[in-house]
Order: structure tokens, then C-alpha cells, then sequence
């Protein structure tokens, strides 16, 4: 793989790392089967993360998924969101 998943959106804004998307360097999606969500998600009263969104994804743990190979990420872009940051790319093989 010669390139990382970008993040093109995430609204889950209750995340630290989210200042008008995600702000984490790369995040790991894990969740399970009926949910699967960004595990670097975290409700702080503190903001962190890089100043630019342009997260990627490092790695995501939900092999069931068309996209997942070798448990990393082989869509070219995905959206986050909702309260539990759902990977909304997910899509069960
Ligand atoms: S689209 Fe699939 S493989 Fe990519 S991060 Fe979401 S759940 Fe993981």
C-alpha cells in the first residue's frame, strides 16, 4: 500500500481532535460489526491534534469491511460522524 486513507470529513464535534474535522495525525477504527467508530475519539475539555484537519487512518481493525486489507484502510478518502465517531465508509463483505 503506497498510500494512506484520508479523512474527508468528521462531525462528530464532541471530539477532541475535531476543529472543523479531524486534527489527529492518523486515528485506528475499531468499534464492532453494528458500530464501527474511530477508537481515538475522546471527549476532553481540552483540544489537541495538528493545526490543519488532515487526519488519515493508520489503522482499522474491522476486517469484515470491503475496504480493509491486511487491517489497514484501501478507500481513498472516508467520513466520520455521529456521536460515537461511525465510520460512515464502512461496508460489510
Ligand atoms: S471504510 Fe472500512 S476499512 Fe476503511 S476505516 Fe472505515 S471500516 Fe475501516
Amino acid at each position: 500500500m503506497s498510500t494512506v486513507t484520508a479523512i474527508k470529513s468528521c462531525a462528530t464535534t464532541a471530539c477532541a481532535y475535531n476543529h472543523g474535522g479531524c486534527t489527529a495525525f492518523a486515528i485506528t477504527v475499531g468499534g464492532d460489526s453494528t458500530d464501527p467508530a474511530c477508537s481515538t475519539f475522546v471527549s476532553l475539555d481540552a483540544r489537541g491534534g495538528l493545526p490543519v484537519a488532515e487526519g488519515h487512518v493508520g489503522a482499522c481493525q474491522r476486517l469484515e469491511c470491503i475496504h480493509n486489507t491486511d487491517l489497514m484502510c484501501t478507500a481513498d478518502a472516508i467520513t466520520i460522524g455521529a456521536d460515537t465517531a461511525t465510520c460512515q465508509s464502512y461496508k460489510a463483505r
